[in-house]
């Protein structure tokens, strides 16, 4: 149980709401939203299953899936072009590199990619992904720790909210660049549009994300770790018509299942594959290792 915010040591840590038995707090001073106490390793071990970061293979749905994942992937490399253009050939890492489709499209485009995952079963997933190019090791972020330096482009997709300490987590990031290096994260932020509608009900609200993050909260965080020039992206995601109708069939809710179901039956199919762009409940950051820190 932490007595003082992890990001500015404010004591004022009221609680906003609860996730299942979790008290989630939000810093009086800083606005850094976090779980307090944080759950047990046995109790993460048991959400983080074999099946959590991976959809079934070979069925309709993992293929809507890898699409969309591969549309938002493409997405976000257009923006790391745009905000920090890099050589071909540069050395990109990805920490939580899931099935590897952000991989897979970094590597179509020149990077010279090594992903990180904590799955074993994903981790087989990429090394297939990829076909042969890049490397995927199994583990966490500390598997690379003797690449320090090395490195233009450190990605993290969904992940720094899982982490039990977003600062050293940072710092080890900021130590795998090299000298103008970026690190790019995307995650949930409760100054989204779906954050301040759903309230308690936002759908990010889970047990095993430890922090929640906002545009000004993850800017002090990425300056705590070093970093500086950090700039703020809309966190959009691709998704098809196709996606959101397997979510719901996965999920089902009275009313809204058999109206997609009815809708997907009357659409034309590249009406429904088609991916495109939606803005829900996520931030992006992306920040550079300054040349020398004072
Ligand atoms: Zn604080």
């Amino acid at each position: 149980m932490l007595s003082a915010c992890p990001l500015c040591g404010g004591r004022a840590l009221p609680r906003v709401t609860t996730v299942g038995t979790h008290p989630v707090v939000r810093c009086r001073s800083c606005r850094l939203q976090f779980t307090n106490p944080q759950p047990t390793d046995a109790a993460l071990a048991e959400i983080y299953g074999p099946d959590y970061v991976l959809a079934a293979d070979g069925t309709a749905a993992a293929d809507i899936i890898t699409r969309a994942k591969r549309a938002t992937a493409d997405h976000y490399l257009d923006l790391i072009a745009r905000v920090a253009p890099m050589a071909p050939g540069t050395r990109l890492i990805e920490i939580g590199c899931g099935a590897g489709n952000f991989l897979r499209q970094a590597a179509r485009r020149g990077f010279d990619v090594t992903g990180v995952e904590y799955s074993p079963f994903a981790c087989d997933r990429a090394r297939a992904t990829l076909g042969g190019t890049g490397r995927v090791l199994q583990g966490e972020i500390d598997e690379v720790a003797s690449e320090g330096g090395r490195y233009g482009v450190c990605v993290m997709c969904d992940v720094i909210e899982h982490v039990r300490d977003p600062a050293v987590f940072l710092r080890k990031a900021f130590n795998l660049l090299q000298t103008g290096g970026v690190v790019f994260i995307a995650t949930p932020s409760i100054d989204s549009w779906s954050a301040r509608l759903l309230g308690r009900r936002w759908m990010e609200l889970k047990a095993e994300h430890l922090f929640y993050f906002s545009r000004r909260t993850i800017t002090r965080q990425l300056e705590a770790a070093g970093f500086a020039a950090s700039t703020l992206h809309p966190g959009v995601k691709k998704l098809s018509f196709d996606y959101i109708n397997a979510h719901f069939e996965k999920y089902p809710v009275t009313g809204i299942t058999p109206a997609l179901r009815l809708l997907r039956a009357l659409l034309p199919v590249p009406w429904c594959v088609r991916p495109f762009s939606v803005v829900a409940s996520g931030l992006i950051a992306v920040a550079r290792k300054p040349a020398e820190s004072a």
